[in-house]
């Protein structure tokens, strides 16, 4: 994994803003993770760092794209990823559990923050769980296994009459 670790104390009180265009941020984890696709549109991130008294406040947006295969008819298409960030970041306690990983480390007594491992958090967030090349994608055929968004075939599916359906599924003792 890519790592990025920014130095955060010389971080004026009114905050640094940083841009990000190094692809392997998005690339790196994506291979290493087997997420299938690859960068369409360049990513892009910018993040406004603020200090605060008790940490420090990062807040932004980023936005790219992947090309990945369709969940339903499995066509390549682009998908649109971005989103927005307002996070508050604290430096770690000093028993660190697993569960509440910070993102702030202390190197010789001076935080850095980890816009790696935050990006790639960002990124999967905005990720959907199974993506569509659209909403109403017929995606494939189960029986001849045709692409119904582009032809449509002659099996004959018996979907049944949706009204039986709860009958069908009643147990009889
Ligand atoms: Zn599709
Ligand atoms: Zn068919």
């Amino acid at each position: 994994m890519t790592e990025l670790w920014i130095p955060l104390n010389d971080v004026p009180a009114e905050g640094r803003e940083f841009h990000f265009t190094d692809q392997s941020l998005w690339t790196g984890p994506m291979g290493e993770f087997r997420v299938p696709g690859k960068v369409g549109r360049k990513f892009e991130a910018r993040m406004l760092i603020t200090p605060q008294d008790d940490g420090f406040l990062v807040s932004g947006g980023f936005s790219g794209s992947v090309m990945l295969p369709c969940g339903r008819c499995a066509e390549d298409f682009e998908l649109v990823v971005e989103g927005d960030f307002d996070s508050f970041e604290e430096p770690p306690g000093p028993e660190e559990s697993l569960e509440d990983e910070s993102r702030l480390r202390m190197t010789a007594g001076q935080p850095e923050f980890d816009a790696a491992g935050f990006l790639w958090e960002q990124f999967l967030l905005a990720l959907p769980e199974s993506p569509v090349c659209a909403e109403d994608c017929k995606g494939l055929c189960p029986d001849c296994g045709v692409n119904r968004n582009l032809a449509a075939c002659s099996c004959k599916r018996d979907e049944g009459d949706p009204r039986l359906a709860v009958l069908r599924n009643l147990k009889l003792s």
